[in-house]
């Protein structure tokens, strides 16, 4: 391994814990990812040190609250290497990030007819919020199909443009599948028809660099607790001209200039976006886990992921009946998967009583496994601080439930 495992592990409190007297094997990180130790410090010392509500205030506290805020902006800018920091947008998330905006491209750059080109392999995350504006605006979703491998081809993509298409809009890397798409093709490919073309790096910005001026996406969005940092707080990057041209989302406090009963008018960015109070607290601990991150260094953080995803692949073909779901050479590591007959829900039981965390279901993509013709699959998602070891131990808890069954 490239990593040193044990002097990582101890960076992670959750880690060595125990459930039903067993060592936690935790493999449920493309749902969320443990915490280190600096980014859990770090939520603390800003609540007991310098919390103040930001931006509005004169006052010490406020103006330490707002450069935190604001130095974790940066961070973000620095670390997706966005070309300003004008262009991070703090939201709750990913979710919130694409229903922001699903609401203000279709409300202010699409007429009724006029079509977003998703893909069968989308998070819901990045299917509801377009049907919902669907609904509102009448565009329409066209929907590129997968190969047998769990692939989505950039020619596939081509087919479904027309002159009414406004947006392409597709994940990084599939939550189920761990596909990585080929974003770089599909981007230029968008750009060829003046498209722009919006990437969900909710399963990509934790795993390998993402370089937004590189990619020259359109649009990107991510989520902090899958990345290290705390729940509730994630990112829209957009290209300033595209974000400029989008009205704002919510109203309150923070978005305006100005404001009369008659006419008010709005902040520039990026504040335009971020109505209310903001999670700063969130953002700094958000900025704690890229440093975090940085200091493991992306590329190591890629190479142990690999190893670790051709470690378990090989491991758990080696196992009767195994079934794995998505068989692409470009996949980062998560695995789904079926054994024989056995019911994913039944082994996720089974499992956890040997204390490992895998996720069972649909995995918030009821469309993909439609198109598999499955109801749901068993998923094993690493993180760098995962080990071989644990990746025995669930091999040999799956060997052991096929037996019983
Ligand atoms: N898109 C993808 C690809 C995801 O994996 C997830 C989370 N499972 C989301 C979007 C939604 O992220 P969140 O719940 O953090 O908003």
């Amino acid at each position: 391994m490239y990593l040193n495992e044990e002097n990582i592990r101890k960076d992670f409190p959750l880690l060595s814990r125990e459930v039903y007297g067993k060592p936690l094997v935790y493999l449920d990180n493309a749902a969320t990812t443990q915490k280190p130790l600096c980014v859990i410090r770090k939520m603390e010392e800003v609540y007991s040190t310098i919390n103040a509500n930001i931006h509005r205030g004169v006052h010490y506290l406020s103006r330490q609250a707002t450069e935190s805020h604001e130095n974790a902006r940066r961070t973000v800018q620095r670390y997706i290497n966005a070309a300003s920091p004008e262009e991070i947008i703090f939201t709750r998330g990913t979710t919130e990030s694409i229903n922001l905006l699903a609401a203000t491209f279709c409300r202010s750059q699409c007429k009724p007819g006029d079509e977003i080109i998703l893909t069968t392999m989308e998070h819901h995350a990045n299917i509801i919020p377009w049907q919902i504006q669907r609904e509102i605006t009448g565009v329409e979703l066209k929907v590129v199909p997968l190969t047998k491998e769990g692939e989505i081809r950039t020619e596939d993509v081509e087919e479904l443009i027309s002159s009414r298409t406004r947006l392409i809009a597709l994940t990084h890397v599939s939550n189920v599948l761990g596909t990585i798409n080929p974003v770089d093709e599909i981007i230029r490919l968008g750009h060829n028809y003046n498209i722009p073309v919006l990437i969900d790096a909710a399963q990509s910005v934790q795993h390998f660099p993402v370089d937004v001026q590189a990619l020259d996406c359109d649009f990107l969005v991510f989520s902090s607790h899958k990345m290290y940092g705390p729940t509730g707080i994630g990112v829209l990057y957009g290209k300033k001209n595209l974000l400029e041209k989008l009205p704002p989302y919510q109203g309150g406090g923070e978005m305006i200039a100005h404001v009369t009963f008659e006419k008010t008018t709005f902040n520039e960015l990026p504040f335009k976006f971020e109505a209310g109070t903001p999670d700063y607290a969130g953002s700094t601990a958000l900025g704690e886990a890229i440093r975090y991150i940085e200091s493991i260094g992306l590329d190591n953080i890629r190479r142990q992921e690999e190893q670790l995803l051709r470690y378990a692949t090989e491991r758990l073909l080696s196992i009767p009946g195994m079934k794995i779901i998505g068989t692409s050479q470009h996949k980062s590591s998560v695995i789904s998967f079926l054994v024989g007959s056995i019911h994913p829900y039944d082994m996720g039981l089974l499992l956890d009583r040997f204390g490992i965390a895998v996720r069972t279901g649909h995995h918030c993509a009821q469309p993909l496994m439609n198109a598999l013709g499955i109801e749901g699959t068993l998923r094993a998602s690493f993180a760098f601080y995962n080990t071989e070891k644990e990746i025995d131990t669930l091999a040999e808890g799956i060997e052991r439930v096929t037996k019983m069954f």
